[in-house]
């Protein structure tokens, strides 16, 4: 079992004044958006929760139960777990950890906008520029994101006095406490135009069609996703969003992919296969002539270095080919003659 009180600091003896103070003290400590210890700031809460509520402590001095592993949230203040902190006002240990407008500043960002894109074999293993026409938030060209009619200036925003953020106080089960919102008038900025832009109203930003160029780099696989950092939703005072490409891969008639080598079957008549030959392929980057060895077998495989995807500028996979003798289902007379020698012969 935990010794909560280690964990705090603590005699068994202190006082409810103690453990908050003390509680107090390791929570600014090791608070995770202070850039302290998460797991300890999970430990010293799950102690305190414990030990602030009268009947939890006498509880777990008796050594009867186990407070461990009950799924305390320490993901933000407002997801703190209910149980435990009775009439404590949250405010009065946290108060400047979270007043203030000294909270971390969270940067703004837009929406994540995916596409699905589907590729001919022979772009996803070369690569391609592809553009395609999306409808989404853009900054606004005529005041270029600023949202004030051009040839005005700015001003400050008296919603939150310029501070792009208004402290709300809520109540709560755990008292009452103040927390930091985002300014929704001025979106964060702390200034708003002193006269909106007639195209964005105001916004910044707006809803438009454009061509998004993409460049699909070689040797992009069926199902992989191609990430265009900032192509996604503008936001006013914010960074944009991202745009996510995911590839479907359209199956070759011949051709097929293993990681950096391509893969076909070949049809070798069988008087080939018994005497050799060269055989035309016609490959995905030009014709190229093959030497069937003799005496190959069906199912033997052929490598032809430096005919499949592209690694780097100068590097590719290879291509391997895969022997299918052709036994004829038929025979002319003379064929039929023939081969019955060869089997006179032993073959
Ligand atoms: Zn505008
Ligand atoms: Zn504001």
């Amino acid at each position: 079992m935990k010794d909560y009180y280690k964990t705090l600091g603590i005699e068994k003896t202190a006082s409810q004044d103690e453990i908050k103070k003390a509680f107090r003290k390791l929570a600014h400590k090791y608070h995770p958006d202070k850039g302290g210890d998460e797991a300890k700031f999970k430990e010293v809460s799950e102690a305190y929760q414990v030990l602030s509520d009268e009947k939890k402590r006498s509880a777990y001095d008796r050594g009867g139960s186990d407070f461990s592993g009950q799924g305390f949230d320490t993901s933000g203040f407002g997801g703190f777990n209910a149980q435990g902190f009775g009439d404590i006002d949250l405010n009065d240990i946290f108060g400047d950890l979270f007043g203030g407008g000294r909270r971390r500043a969270e940067v703004r960002r837009g929406r994540d906008i995916s596409v699905d894109m589907e590729l001919a074999f022979e772009q996803a293993v070369f690569g391609v520029e592809r553009t395609v026409l999306l409808t989404k938030a853009s900054p606004c060209a005529t005041c270029h994101g600023s949202g004030a009619k051009p040839g005005t200036s700015l001003k400050t925003c008296t919603t939150c006095k310029g501070q792009g953020q208004v402290s709300e106080t809520r109540q709560s089960m755990f008292g009452t406490f103040t927390q930091a919102r985002e300014c929704s008038v001025c979106a964060g900025a702390g200034k708003i135009p002193e006269e909106r832009c007639e195209t964005c109203k105001g916004h910044g930003v707006v809803r438009r069609a454009g061509d998004v160029t993409i460049r699909i780099p070689a040797g992009i696989e069926h199902g992989e996703m191609v990430r265009l950092t900032g192509a996604g939703e503008a936001v006013q005072n914010g960074t944009s969003g991202d745009l996510y490409v995911k590839i479907r891969v359209t199956p070759h008639k011949v051709f097929r992919r293993e990681g950096q080598n391509l893969t076909m079957n070949l049809q070798v008549k069988l008087s080939d296969a018994l005497l050799g030959g060269e055989y035309g392929i016609e490959t995905l980057d030009g014709k190229i002539s093959v030497k069937i060895p003799r005496g190959v077998s069906s199912g033997e495989v052929l490598r032809v270095k430096g005919k499949g995807v592209p690694i780097d500028e100068k590097h590719r996979g290879d291509l391997f080919i895969t022997v299918i003798v052709k036994i004829p289902a038929k025979l002319s007379r003379k064929a039929e003659k023939l081969v019955a020698e060869l089997r006179d012969e032993g073959v």
